[in-house]
């Protein structure tokens, strides 16, 4: 009998798919996944593939990116309840009457959000390149939405003020400053890396603060050799494959996204033999939402 893994394989090449997975996919998922990366990488992946099938192994608001920028081709997400509690904390209403507080506000849109929240913005970011899109306008007033922590460490690395909506990560929020502490204590040779979406005085104790493309270029450098990660725990597969011999440490066990977890393989076999759940943004969104996206994938 063949294993679920050689079915997707073979399903894979049947349909012409690609298998895009997040940084915090379970292990298995990632091993299998023709790319593995951030949220940024994910979408600039998208845009390039000439698949007919991508089956995104992720949170709902990554595969309705791929979705924007591919309209042509079948999106799948193996769980379709795999949400983000960030990006349901703003809805497009809620924006459109904060514009309307603010009229000449350029809006900025953290990735993390609904395509029809997308729609409404003038700029998407990731946290990868959230200082270089923010740094890169002109504009006197920006709203950020939703993550007011990403915001507010974009604020400071620019320099420019922000209004921010108050929406956040609950996995990240699960890491305290007292976890660095005692991590720090416990492998006082380690060096440590936080994800902006931490609270400020987390990132504050870390010596950067990365995305998590960022964090897996720092794990790579030849001096680093023990790093205490203040980010979702399952980044550290990834890390431990492309660094045999190196010590990762998550900064706390509580850090999982219990989202990113709804994947499995058994439900990528599924969603590869039934084509379904297939995620479509409608296109009237869809064409508001790419133009947004497409400015921040010009800016890289
Ligand atoms: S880790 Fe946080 S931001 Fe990412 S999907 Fe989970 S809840 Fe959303």
């Amino acid at each position: 009998m063949k294993t679920t893994s050689e079915r997707i394989d073979e399903l894979k090449k049947e349909k012409n798919a690609i298998i895009l997975a997040h940084n915090y996919q379970r292990g298995e998922v990632q091993d299998i996944a023709d790319f593995v990366g951030d949220s940024l990488e994910l979408s600039q992946k998208a845009a390039k593939t000439d698949a007919d099938v991508i089956v995104f192994c992720g949170v709902h608001f990554m595969a309705e990116t791929a979705s924007i920028i591919n309209p042509a081709k079948t999106v799948l997400l193996p769980d379709a309840g795999a949400g983000c509690p960030m990006a349901n904390m703003i809805t497009a209403e809620e924006l459109r009457a904060e514009k309307a507080k603010h009229p000449n506000a350029t809006v900025v849109t953290y990735i993390n959000s609904f395509a029809a929240v997308k729609a409404e913005s003038d700029y998407c970011c990731t946290s990868a390149n959230g200082v270089k899109v923010v740094g890169s306008i002109k504009a006197e007033e920006i709203i950020f939405v939703p993550d007011k922590y990403l915001g507010g460490f974009i604020e400071k690395k620019t320099g420019k003020k922000m209004i921010l909506w108050p929406g956040y990560c609950p996995t990240h929020l699960k890491i305290l400053p007292q976890d660095i502490i005692d991590r720090k204590k416990e492998y006082p040779n380690a060096k440590v890396v936080a994800h902006p979406e931490c609270r400020p005085d987390v990132v504050d104790l870390a010596d950067e603060a990365l995305s998590t493309s960022g964090m897996i270029r720092y794990a790579a450098r030849p001096e680093v050799q023990e790093l205490i990660l203040a980010t979702e725990v399952e980044i550290i597969h990834r890390l431990k494959k492309e660094n045999p011999g190196k010590k990762f440490i998550p900064a706390s066990e509580r850090a999982t996204c219990p989202n990113m977890k709804k994947t499995t393989l058994e439900k990528i076999l599924e969603a590869l033999e039934t084509m379904q759940p297939e995620v479509k943004v409608p296109e009237e969104i869809r064409v508001k939402a790419l133009a947004c996206v497409q400015r921040m994938l010009e800016i890289g």
